[in-house]
């Protein structure tokens, strides 16, 4: 069938608008038919199902997702191997069960209203005899346009009015059925913010996982250190609430409580290891644009920090470790058979221990060897006494 290619860093929904205009077929039509989807609704950011648009548009599927969807932007902190799993998920033969919603939200406000630049409208009709809906506007930070630093407008449907199909001569047809509001302006901070925004478009973007690590250098070089040589994490989370504004982190949909040290900023700069929560793009871009325009933190910092020190999880996975194995040892001697849980419970460190179990890696240790050892309630299997029954092992070993 008839369909026209995507242009240049055009959202995959805007294309399958023209469509349906050059078809002369109407979106729900047009999406059934070439989706074999019963509703004739997919999202304008990130279908469920590329595949039989980048077939019509004869396209390969991975450009039609990297080029034409929100997806790099959305995966850019993902590690490698959970950007991996979400892209073969996306661009797999099935209809994937898991919503992309949580993929789209990351563009945050502009996730339910479509943003535009009047001189690239220009252009593009100049150019193509008409006008798309570009990727780059609709970026969360984007106060302005990247090509021609101007304004941008954003235009948010009313309920029912649909989507509005093209950028520009719609605003004439049925500006009844939106409300217009400009964007911007920016300041200092906005455009520094705007510039690392666009960053995960570009086909050079890497995905690493070593962003936590970077922050924390990022935040040692800016004096956010305590003496025990912790980063002040929960300093960082209430100095970047004085400088970006409360009002300005609501809009990005990324605020935080009072309570700085459970924020996620300060959560952000915690070495957690593979523990480490997921947190949105934006999350990352507001940090790493934080730490690096504020200026340099001297004199102490405003409030002391809660819970045990850092330093002190290798002292509490000791003596942690140490306990356990002792009640391992007792169960041994008294041929019992205790719980992994049971081991842990009415010790001091016990609640520290389950918030914070990748930190105590001795203790995590002997509790992997108990869950196999003949004391362990539940019975895991794996264990020397069965491979030696079902013959798996050597008597002697
Ligand atoms: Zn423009």
């Amino acid at each position: 069938m008839y369909f026209p290619k995507p242009y240049e860093d055009e959202w995959v929904g805007s294309l399958v608008a023209r469509a349906s205009i050059h078809t002369g077929l109407t979106h729900e039509v047009l999406i059934k038919h070439l989706m074999g989807l019963q509703s004739g609704n997919i999202s304008f950011f990130l279908p469920k199902v590329l595949r039989p648009i980048a077939h019509v548009c004869r396209l390969p599927v991975e450009a039609l997702l990297l080029q034409h969807t929100v997806f790099p932007f959305a995966a850019a902190f993902m590690t490698p191997s959970v950007m991996r799993g979400t892209l073969e998920r996306l661009i797999g033969p099935e209809i994937s069960g898991r919503g992309t919603a949580a993929l789209v939200q990351s563009l945050s406000l502009n996730a339910r209203r479509f943003v535009f630049c009047l001189a690239c409208i220009e252009e593009d009709i100049a150019r193509h005899g008409e006008s798309y809906w570009h990727r780059v506007h609709f970026l969360p930070g984007i106060v302005q346009c990247p090509i021609h630093k101007s304004e941008l407008y954003a235009l948010t449907p009313c309920k029912h009015a649909g989507l509005p199909i093209r950028a520009g001569p719609i605003l004439a047809e049925r500006r009844q059925a939106a409300t217009l509001k400009r964007i911007g302006p920016a300041g200092e901070f906005e455009q520094e913010l705007a510039r690392r925004c666009l960053a995960p478009l570009i086909p050079a973007w890497i995905y690493r996982d070593d962003w936590v690590s970077m922050y924390r250098q990022m935040a040692m070089s800016k004096g956010y250190v305590m003496k025990d040589g912790s980063i002040a994490g929960s300093q960082i989370a209430m100095d970047m609430q004085k400088a970006i504004g409360p009002s300005m982190l609501r809009n990005l949909g990324c605020e935080y409580p009072q309570r700085i040290t459970a924020s996620w900023p300060a959560t952000l700069v915690r070495p957690w290891g593979s523990g480490q929560p997921n947190h949105s793009p934006l999350r990352h871009l507001l940090l790493a644009t934080f730490l690096a325009t504020c200026p340099k933190h001297v004199g102490p910092f405003d409030y002391t920090p809660v819970g045990p020190k850092q330093a002190n999880y290798q002292e509490l996975d000791r003596q942690l470790a140490h306990h356990v194995s002792q009640l391992w040892d007792d169960a041994r001697r008294k041929s019992l058979r205790v719980s992994a849980r049971g081991l842990v419970a009415n010790t001091p460190m016990a609640s520290i221990f389950r918030h914070y179990r990748e930190r105590f890696p001795l203790t995590l240790a002997v509790l992997e060897a108990f869950k196999r050892s003949d004391q362990a309630e539940r019975q895991i299997g794996r264990r020397p006494y069965w491979r030696k029954r079902l013959g798996l092992l050597k008597e002697d070993e």
